[in-house]
Formats: structure tokens, sequence, C-alpha cells
């Protein structure tokens, strides 16, 4: 049995065979066979060897010609790979020693090629190696799958899906019914991947560091979303008790989710807080709804982008904040955020199709919305026509100046005089916000304010750009801190000039859904928070247990601190005077 340590991002326990699945999606699946068929294994694996190495030597034949002898020379190589004696001599033992299918044993023998490598360090040759034997290991399976192989949609039964990494399409698209947990190398606590995990609820880990070398589809694992682990291999014992425990969780979770969902947020010294959802996808409003929200609080429009090369449709945009706004009924805002494409988000199909040397930089989000406006008037055009049916809010992502905010509104009234001549109507008075996620815009907070109805702050990002840290990145993710005293500092200056202008103010990022931020964020001045619905109903019991005059204390207390690690103490003690079982 093997622990390995990640990030947590999405709770919950799952049990069950890993499927592996490389960059290209392929999937590895296990089989064991009969001890007769094994010698009909170990010639189904010759066959494929050789059928490789034929393929790579006729690449390197027609690529010689057109492309010249250097460059044709990486398939001369491979071909070489294929006829390796010792992976060949692993693999054929493997798979007779263990009644190991083809593919498994193929997986198996490459794995520890690849484990072998890893020991020898970080080197040029050693990298090139290593992505040589994925690509061999890809091409194998898919010789020996054939028609077997099947993608990750056609899957029905139980997994726990490893990854290098994940895109927020990919994720998107994962059924819970079939994926019970994530587990990757990569990828950071408010990457869109994990948030998109949360939101479909999933239990996930992230950022683990390299373990694909040490597993094989079909192997056993658990993923422990609680703790952020990923044991590999687990003997009985750990197998029995996460049994129990996920049995326990499932009684438990929804007992909670009963009892807490429409009890108020109210404070015992009697102030009622607003808490919304943050939605991705149009279904995610019943959800709100069933975890007692009070709105959507943050809709990531960009997620209609999922499955698709092109841009949405007007129709499609309009269908969709349609049928969240009927969901949500009049009384429940939605705010409806414009297109935050870019950084890690749907590049190809929002038409970046150069690749920016650092996206999280780049022609993201509003600034994207700007270059290309036809996109942006359709997005807006949709937006105002469904405002209609219900409380529908606008709010424009990524801003980091005056001006910007300035030229979506002027763009926004240019859409409003469109339809208002074509006689479309539109609901009048619609209120605007901005999100405060680019430090600039928290800087400038109090100019901003002048301008619109409503901040909406995006720690996430806020976080990332202040701290310098990317919020994908698992090598800086100790310094990717919200709890950070700069990030503090910050808000309290947001959420001051939000107060003084008389506007809401909303913390939308991943923050705000950490009971341990609760007390801080009350004795900030916020008094409406946005969070994955499922949390909802645990935040509605943190608060009542809460006063706004301690919340106060707490957070002077914490502006006073020079450290994160000071910060988060502080703020885990105050939580457990309070909650304890939270707190641990
Ligand atoms: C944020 O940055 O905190 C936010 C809510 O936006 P997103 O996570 O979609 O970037
Ligand atoms: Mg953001």
């Amino acid at each position: 049995m093997e622990i390995r340590r990640g990030i947590a991002v999405s709770p919950g326990v799952a049990i069950g065979p890993a499927l592996v699945l490389d960059t290209e999606g392929i999937l590895i699946p296990i089989r064991t066979v009969e001890p007769a068929q094994v010698d009909g294994e170990v010639k189904r694996l010759r066959a494929a060897l050789a059928e490789a190495s034929r393929l790579a030597q006729e690449k390197h034949r027609t690529l010689s010609a057109k492309l010249g002898q250097e460059i044709a020379e990486i398939f001369a190589a491979h071909a070489g790979l294929y006829e390796d004696p010792k992976l060949v001599r692993d693999a054929e033992i493997l798979i007779r020693a263990n009644n190991y299918s083809a593919e498994y044993g193929v997986s198996r023998a490459v794995r520890a090629i690849m484990k072998q490598l890893e020991s020898a360090g970080i080197s040029p040759l050693v990298t090139r190696l290593q992505s040589d034997f994925v690509d061999l290991e890809k091409q194998l399976l898919s010789l020996l799958q054939g028609e077997g192989g099947r993608p990750l949609a056609e899957i029905t039964e139980p997994i726990i899906v490893l990854a290098h990494d994940l895109t927020p399409s990919e994720t998107a698209v994962l059924d819970p019914k079939t994926v019970h947990a994530i587990a990757t190398e990569s990828g950071g606590a408010t990457s869109h991947t994990a948030i998109l995990a949360g939101a479909l609820e999933i239990p996930a880990v992230v950022g683990i560091g390299r373990f694909l070398s040490d597993i094989s589809g079909g192997d056993t694992v658990i993923v422990d979303g609680y703790q952020g682990l990923l044991i590999l291999d687990p003997d009985e014992d750990t197998l029995k008790r996460y049994l129990d425990l996920r049995r326990r969780d499932c009684t438990a979770s929804g007992i909670h989710q009963i009892f807490h969902k429409d009890i108020p947020a109210e404070t015992r010294d009697g102030v009622r807080l607003h808490l919304y959802g943050n939605i991705e996808f149009p279904g995610e409003a019943r959800h709100c709804i069933d975890r007692g929200a009070d709105g959507v609080g943050l809709y990531r429009t960009e997620f209609l982008y999922v499955n698709k090369s092109g841009d949405p449709t007007e129709e499609e945009h309009y269908t969709a904040y349609k049928t969240v706004l009927e969901e949500m009924g009049p009384d429940r805002p939605v705010v409806i955020r414009t297109l935050d494409l870019g950084g890690d988000k749907f590049n190809v199909a929002a038409g970046l199709t150069h690749l920016e040397k650092n996206p999280f930089l780049g022609l993201r989000s509003v600034r994207l919305c700007l270059k290309n406006q036809p996109m942006f008037k359709t997005q807006l055009r949709a937006i105002l026509r469904a405002s209609v049916y219900g409380d529908l809010r606008i709010m424009f992502p990524m801003i980091s100046t005056a001006m910007e905010l300035r030229q979506c509104k002027s763009i926004l009234r240019e859409v409003q005089e469109d339809l208002e001549e074509a006689k479309i109507p539109f609901k009048s008075g619609i209120k605007i916000g901005t999100m405060i996620e680019v430090p600039s815009a928290a800087i400038m907070a109090d100019v901003l304010a002048r301008q619109v109805d409503f901040f909406s702050i995006g720690t996430n990002d806020l976080v990332q750009y202040t701290l310098a840290a990317d919020r994908n990145n698992e090598t800086v993710a100790d310094l990717y801190n919200a709890a950070d005293p700069s990030i503090l500092r910050l808000l309290g200056h947001v959420i001051r000039s939000a107060n003084k202008a008389s506007i809401d103010v909303t913390i939308c990022g991943e923050m705000s859904g950490e009971p341990m931020f609760t007390q801080l964020l009350l004795g900030l001045g916020v008094r409406q928070l946005s969070v994955t619905p499922r949390k909802i109903p645990e935040l509605k019991r943190l608060v009542r247990q809460m006063s706004i005059s301690d919340a106060e204390r707490v957070a002077d207390e914490a502006l006073r601190l020079e450290t994160a690690r000071e910060v988060t103490s502080y703020l885990r003690e105050q939580l457990r005077r309070i909650l304890p079982d939270v707190a641990d």
C-alpha cells in the first residue's frame, strides 16, 4: 500500500478501480485472463510490437523524404524502442507470471521503465525518453485494443479517474454516476477543474505530484477528498476503514443537508446574511434551490462552450439564461457573469487560435470580449432578452481599469438601444456589477464603486494575481494562499469602499465557502457570500453560531498578523472555539 498526499478540492471518499486517462483519452483497461489464454496474450503482444515497429519505420521513410533525415530520426528511434529486448522481456514475464492481458502487461512494463527513468533525475534526455515511452504505450494500447478501446463517455461501470491533469472541458463532461472520484498529478485548489469537480460533487484530490507511473488501469485505489489522499493498492484494514467511512459519510451529509437547508443564515446577534450559489450549468439552479440558496451569485457562462467548437448562438445563450431565471423564480436574484474565456478555460473554442505564452495575463475574459464585440454583443442581447423572466443582474469579469468598465457599460447601452429599436422587450434598471479579481481593480475600488451597483470579489484570481502564484500550479500552492495578509488588506479596502458607496459586495471565490474564513469575512463587513451550492447548509449552521461583534474582533486581530501561517492558525483556533467539529 502507498499513500500519496495532494490538495483536497472536493470532499468525499471513493473506492474503486483506477482508470488512467492519458492526454488523448485512451483508457487502459485491466484484464486478467484464464491461464489457458496466456499464450494467446503473448502472441497478441508480439504482433502489436511488430506492427508498431513497422508503422514507425514507415513513418521514418515517408518523413525522411518530406522533412529530411534529422527530423525523421525520431521515428527511427521509436521503431527501435518497440524492439527493445528489456521491454519485450518484461512484458512477457509479467503476462506469464500473473495471467495479465497483453494490455495490462504492456502498461505495467512501460510504467516500470518510466519509474526507473524517474529515479535517474531530471535531464533533457530523461524527459525525451519518458515522452517516447508515453507515446509507445499509447500506440501499443491502441493497436491492442483496436475496436475494443472505449471512450470515457461510453464507460458505465464505476471508476476513479486518474490523470496528469484534466482540462475544465474534460472535467465538465464527467458523469458522477460512473466517475466516483478524480485524482490528478498537477493542479491547484482553485483551478477550474477543481471547482467543477466540486460542482459535480465528485470527490477530488489534485496536485499529488507524480504517481501515474506507479499505477495501471484497473488497480484498486482510494481517493480521500477530505484529507487530500490517494491510496494505491490499499491493504485490507484500510479498505475496511474507508468502506465504513463512506457509509457513515453518506448518511451524515444527507442528514446535514436536510436539517440546515431551510433555516435562515442569521447570526446570534440577529444579522441576516445572504447565501447564494455559484453555478456553471443551468441544471445547477435546481441544486441551489435544494440547498436553500437565496439566489445565484455567480453564473459562469463560459461553460456554454463545453463540447462546442464554435461560439454559442444568441438562442443558446438565451435558452440557458431563461432556464435558470425561471427555475429561480422572481424573488431570487441571478447574477449572470459575461464570458470569462481564456486563461485555462476554452481557449481554442473562444477563437484564441494562437497559443499565448502567458494566458492568465493575456487576452482573457472581458479583454477578449472587448476585442471581439460581435461575440460580446450576442451574449448581451441574450442576457437582456432573458431579463424579463426574473431578477437578473449582469456582471463583468476581470475588470482591470475604470476605462474597461466604462467600455463594457457603453456596449451594453448600445445593445439596449438596438433592442429598443427592434421593440424586443427587456427589463429596465437591471443592476450592473463588476468582479473585483485583479489587484488594480481592488486598489481602485473606491473609484469603481461609483460606476456599478455591486461588487463581487473573485478571490480565486485576486490571490493568484496579488501573490503572482498560478492558481493551477501545485508547485506554488504554498504561496497561493487566501490567508495571506496582503489579501486580507485588499479585501478590507474593497469591502470598505463598497459599504461607503452603499453598494452590495459579495465574495464569490472559493474562499467564501471555507468555514475558516467565515468569521473574518463577516468581521470585515461582508453580508453576502456566493459558494458551491453543496456548501450552503453547512455555512448556515456555521453563521448561526457566530456574532458580528465577535467576528469584528477576529477580523481586527487577523489584520494585525504578518504571515499567512499566523492568520491560518489564528482563524482555525477561532473557528474551533465555536464549532470544533468543523475546524478539525
Ligand atoms: C474568482 O476568480 O474568484 C472567480 C470566482 O472567478 P473564476 O473562478 O471563474 O475565475
Ligand atoms: Mg476569476
